[in-house]
Formats: C-alpha cells, sequence, structure tokens
C-alpha cells in the first residue's frame, strides 16, 4: 500500500539544505515499489520527481506541488569484476568500496555525493571520467511502471546528459563492469585528496553551477570576473571554488537563483560566455526546467 506523507520539508533532503515543503512525499526502497507508485501518477495524472540524494537539485522556497519520490533502493552485490547496485545506492560509497577490492572504473565516484541513479542520470564525472564508461546495464521503469532493461549502448551519454533526461520514470539498478587492478585504491585516494583540495567539501552547495563552455573551465570564468566571494543574503559564490554557490547558514532559493543570474550575466558582459546551468532548478510547479 502506497502510504503518502505532506508537509516533508525538502531542504531537509537536499546536500545545500534549500527548499520548501512536497505538497507529497514517498519513500521507495523496492523496484515492485517503484512500479507501483509510478503506476499511480500515471493512472491519476499526477506529477512526480524522483530524488536521489539531492546533491544536484535547487528546490523551491515554496516547495513543489506534487509528489517527491525519494528513491531509497540500495542493494549491492559484488560478483567478481560485475558489480549490480540498486540506484538509491551512495555513488560515493560504491566508488570507495569497490576501489578497497581492487576494482578499477569508479575510484572518481568516491567524494561525489549522489545517488547511483542520480550520477546515471546526469552521467556525472570527474575530468575524463564519466559515470557511462564502465556501465553495462540499467533497469528502468518507465512512467507506467513497466520495467525496461536498457544494455550500455541503447543509451545516449555525453558531458552530464544522459538520455534518461529525456524519459519520464525512474533508473532503479544497474550492472557496472570494473577492472581488476593494482591500483585502484591509490587512483581513489588521489582523486579525493585533489577534491578535497579544491572544492568547498565541508561546505553547503549543490556542487557546480554551471556546465564546463567546452574546453573551458566556468569556475575559471567566475573568478577571472571577480566574484568569488560575492554575496546575496546567505548565498555565496566559495572562496574555494567560484563554480559552487554556499549556503552560509539560511540562504533561501531566491537568493541563490539571484546570485546565479548575477554570475550568468557577469560573465556574459565581461568574457562573451553564455553559461549553461549544470544544477537542476525544481520550481514549484513542474516543468521541471534546467
Ligand atoms: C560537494 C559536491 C561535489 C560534487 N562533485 C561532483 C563531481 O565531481 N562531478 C559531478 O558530475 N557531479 C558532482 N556533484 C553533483 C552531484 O553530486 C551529481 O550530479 C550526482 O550524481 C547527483 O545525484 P543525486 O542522487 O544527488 O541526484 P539528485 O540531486 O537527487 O537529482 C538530480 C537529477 O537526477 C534525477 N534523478 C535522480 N535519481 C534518479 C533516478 N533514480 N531515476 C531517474 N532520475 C533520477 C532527479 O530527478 C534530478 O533531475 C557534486 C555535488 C556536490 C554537492
Amino acid at each position: 500500500m502506497l502510504i503518502f506523507q505532506s508537509g516533508k520539508l525538502l531542504k531537509d533532503y537536499t546536500t545545500i539544505q534549500i527548499g520548501g515543503p512536497a505538497y507529497e512525499f514517498i519513500s521507495i526502497d523496492s523496484i515492485e515499489g517503484m512500479q507501483e507508485v509510478l503506476r499511480y501518477c500515471f493512472t491519476c495524472n499526477r506529477d512526480f520527481f524522483i530524488l536521489g540524494k539531492g546533491s544536484n537539485c535547487l528546490f523551491h522556497d515554496d516547495g513543489f506541488k506534487g509528489l517527491v519520490i525519494l528513491n531509497k533502493i540500495s542493494f549491492c552485490l559484488i560478483e567478481e569484476e560485475i558489480i549490480s547496485v540498486g540506484a538509491g545506492y551512495s555513488f560515493s560509497y560504491l566508488g570507495t568500496q569497490t576501489a578497497k577490492k581492487g576494482l578499477s572504473g569508479l575510484e572518481f565516484a568516491s567524494g561525489i555525493p549522489g545517488s547511483v541513479g542520480g550520477a546515471i542520470y546526469m552521467n556525472s564525472g570527474v575530468s575524463s571520467f564519466e559515470t557511462a564508461d564502465c556501465l553495462q546495464e540499467v533497469i528502468f521503469v518507465g512512467q507506467s511502471g513497466e520495467v525496461e532493461i536498457l544494455s550500455r549502448d541503447q543509451i545516449d551519454f555525453s558531458y552530464r546528459f544522459s538520455s534518461f533526461q529525456n524519459r519520464k520514470g525512474a533508473i532503479v539498478a544497474a550492472k557496472f563492469k570494473l577492472t581488476k587492478t593494482k591500483d585502484a585504491k591509490k587512483k581513489q585516494l588521489d582523486l579525493i585528496g585533489y577534491r578535497i583540495k579544491t572544492q568547498p567539501y565541508k561546505d553547503l552547495s549543490a556542487g557546480c553551477i554551471f556546465r564546463n563552455p567546452g574546453k573551458l573551465s566556468a569556475g575559471a570564468l567566475i573568478e577571472k570576473c571577480g566574484l568569488k566571494g560575492t554575496c546575496i543574503g546567505d548565498a555565496e559564490v566559495s572562496l574555494i571554488h567560484a563554480n559552487f554557490i554556499i549556503n552560509k547558514k539560511k540562504a533561501t532559493a531566491s537568493q541563490v537563483c539571484a546570485l546565479i543570474c548575477l554570475i550568468h550575466q557577469t560573465v556574459k558582459e565581461k568574457e562573451g560566455v553564455d553559461l549553461k546551468m549544470e544544477i537542476l532548478y525544481v520550481p514549484y510547479c513542474l516543468d521541471v526546467s534546467r
């Protein structure tokens, strides 16, 4: 039976800790549960939003008018070099765990605070490493509750893009094929060491605000415009990495949005570059727009 909760504050489910109440909220921990809830939404024509670990989302201060489905499907099975994992599993932990076992391919995931489903949806990555690289298969529940098993070559991926961004439904599980190596642990530690040095790891944020335009770095462009440390209310352009906006304490979504507009406009005027958003702004009412 589906039990919906109302009034859950979305700030408690996002890494930037911003967002008002969800009209309805449900936590799902099985593939069958996801099928049931999506079938319900389809039949009743309900707007829904699939939430992983909320590390790439900025919800509206008024919250979300539809149903937020929190994906908590989090099993993990490691058989030799094949990893079968639920989409709600921690992507960061998966990276650390597999590297520790001498398996290479997901070392870069260590430190990315998302879920496996969110990482596939965003094709998350670090420098030249991307989630799609060692992905073998995805189990997807479509909007009317049907289960699809998609092999890697049935899915389009590019920089921070997967074809799931054009579909309604939920990624519920995945298989990765890794490679046995001796230096996986060292590579993972090097990558996380670099991350800790260069990103505002301890601050509240939603990750990089803008995508890197081609070979340029969005962070370097923002820094060049002198915007590091710029504040609107409690929202601040990080002093550590200019492509992060941090919530110093009580920042609101409107303050973050105003700061995003200011950065976008300044970089356009001074550097002639039209930056595109990487984080997902979720308005009170859908359509969800990026
Ligand atoms: C400190 C910090 C560092 C970060 N570093 C990096 C980095 O190095 N590289 C990088 O690429 N990203 C980075 N990020 C961004 C973020 O962690 C990733 O994009 C992450 O993969 C998002 O996963 P999530 O579960 O948090 O997704 P959410 O924020 O919960 O959701 C993001 C989008 O994915 C969709 N989604 C989530 N789960 C599913 C699912 N199961 N099925 C269908 N759709 C789904 C949501 O509907 C939403 O549209 C960072 C973020 C932070 C806060």
